[in-house]
C-alpha cells in the first residue's frame, strides 16, 4: 500500500501552527528547540522520535525473522521495551505499531526512499502537536495513510510513559553538550566550509532532529528540504565528534560542487567515475576544519592530514575505520592533493584533476 502525502504547510496552517499553543505546563512535552544557536536548529521532537524507534525495532525484528528462516540459531532481538511493565493493552498497541512498520517500512531505507523521507519530515513538522489525526484540532491532522495515524497514536501513550522521558533526556543532553561548541564555532566553520567547496552555506538554519534511533550509519541528511537526522544515543556520535557529525552532515547540503567536480574530470579523462570519492572527501575535509578549530596549540597541527589520534583530535573517518575499511588509496589521494589545496597552495580544479588523474 503506498499513498503519498506530501502535504506542505500552506502559510494558513503554518500561521496556525504558529498560534498554536506550544506544549505548555499542563501538556506532555512534544518537543524541545535548542533556541538561539547560529547555523542549526536543534530539536528534539515526540512523533519523530517515535518513528525511528518504531522503525528500529521493527528491521531488528524483521531481521530476526529472516535469520530464524536461514536457520542461523540466534537469541531474539531484546525490544526498547525490555523490563518495563507494560499492560497487555499497552503491549498489544506497541506490537501492532511494530508490525505496521514491518510491513510497511522495514525493508525501505530511511535515506533513500521517497515515503520516508517525506513522512520523516512530516512527523518533524507536526512536532507541537499531541496528535496526528486533527481529531481535536484540525491543525495537527498530518494527512497521513488512516492506518499510519491509527498504529502511532496507538503507540504514543506507551511510548510517551515508557521510553520518551529517557530519549529527551538523552537528546537534550547531546543537544546541550554540543550546543556551546556550535555557538561558538558555529558561524567560522560554516563559512570555513562553503569557502572549501566554493559555494555558500544554506541562509536558514539546517533543522537537526536529533532523535534515540537513526539509521545504521548514525546519522543521516536528506536534502529539499536540508534536514538532518542524528542519533543521541550512537556512541560514535558522541564527544567532539558530536560536532564533526553535525558539519558532516550539513555539508551533505552543499558538497554537491565536489561530486560534480570529480564526475567532470573523470569524463573528460574518460575513466570511471569512483564511487564514493567525494564522500570520502566529504569526511576528510569535515575532519581536518575541526580539526583546526578543536586543537588549539599550533603544535596539533604538526602532523596535519594524517589524523593520528596523538596529536589531539581524532577525527570520525579514522576513529571508526572508514579508510582501513576501503578507502586507503582516497586517503593517500587526499592527503596528496586534496590538504594542499586545504592550506591554500594548490586550487580547487587543480587539487580535483590531480585525484582523478592519479586514480
Ligand atoms: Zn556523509
Amino acid at each position: 500500500m503506498v499513498r503519498h502525502f506530501p502535504i506542505p504547510l500552506s502559510p494558513l496552517l503554518l500561521m496556525l501552527s504558529l498560534l498554536a499553543p506550544s506544549s505548555g505546563a499542563t501538556r506532555p512535552q512534544y518537543n524541545y528547540t535548542e533556541p538561539q544557536l547560529p547555523v542549526f536548529e536543534l530539536h528534539s521532537g515526540f512523533w519523530i522520535n517515535l518513528h525511528h524507534t518504531l522503525y528500529y525495532e521493527a528491521r531488528q525484528r524483521k531481521t530476526f525473522l529472516s535469520r530464524e528462516a536461514n536457520a542461523t540459531k540466534s537469541a531474539p532481538p531484546k525490544s526498547v521495551l525490555a523490563g518495563k511493565r507494560l499492560t497487555d493493552a499497552a503491549q498489544k498497541a506497541w506490537d501492532d505499531a511494530v508490525a505496521y512498520y514491518m510491513v510497511n517500512y522495514a525493508d525501505k531505507d530511511l535515506l533513500f526512499t521517497t515515503e520516508l523521507i517525506q513522512l520523516k519530515d512530516q512527523l518533524g513538522d507536526f512536532e507541537d502537536c499531541d496528535e496526528l489525526s486533527g481529531r481535536k484540532r484540525k491543525f495537527c491532522d498530518a494527512g497521513l495513510p488512516s492506518n499510519l495515524t491509527q498504529a502511532l497514536e496507538a503507540a504514543a501513550p506507551v511510548y510517551r510513559v515508557h521510553l520518551w522521558p529517557e530519549h529527551d533526556r538523552a537528546n537534550r543532553r547531546w543537544i546541550l553538550q554540543v550546543a556551546p561548541l556550535v555557538r561558538e564555532q558555529g558561524v567560522g566553520l560554516s563559512e570555513r566550509l562553503a569557502d572549501i567547496y566554493q559555494t555558500r552555506w544554506p541562509h536558514q538554519k539546517i533543522r537537526v532532529d536529533v532523535v534515540a534511533y537513526a539509521n545504521w550509519a548514525g546519522a543521516y541528511t536528506t536534502v529539499d528540504p536540508l534536514r538532518v537526522t542524528i542519533s543521541s544515543l550512537d556512541a560514535r556520535n558522541q564527544g567532539p565528534q558530536a560536532l564533526e557529525v553535525l558539519f558532516h552532515e550539513g555539508s551533505h547540503g552543499i558538497a554537491e560542487t565536489v561530486e560534480a567536480a570529480i564526475i567532470r574530470e573523470c569524463r573528460q579523462r574518460d575513466k570511471p567515475i569512483p564511487r564514493d570519492l567525494w564522500h570520502a572527501l566529504v569526511f576528510y575535509t569535515t575532519g581536518e576544519v575541526i580539526r583546526t578549530v578543536l586543537t588549539s596549540s599550533p603544535a596539533g597541527r604538526g602532523d596535519k592530514g594524517k589524523g593520528a589520534p596523538d596529536n589531539g583530535y581524532d577525527t570520525y573517518a579514522f576513529r571508526e575505520g572508514l579508510y582501513q575499511r576501503g578507502w586507503k588509496s582516497y586517503l593517500e589521494l587526499l592527503q596528496r592533493f586534496w590538504q594542499p589545496y586545504l592550506d591554500g597552495k594548490a586550487s580547487f580544479d587543480d587539487a580535483i584533476a590531480r585525484m582523478v588523474s592519479s586514480l
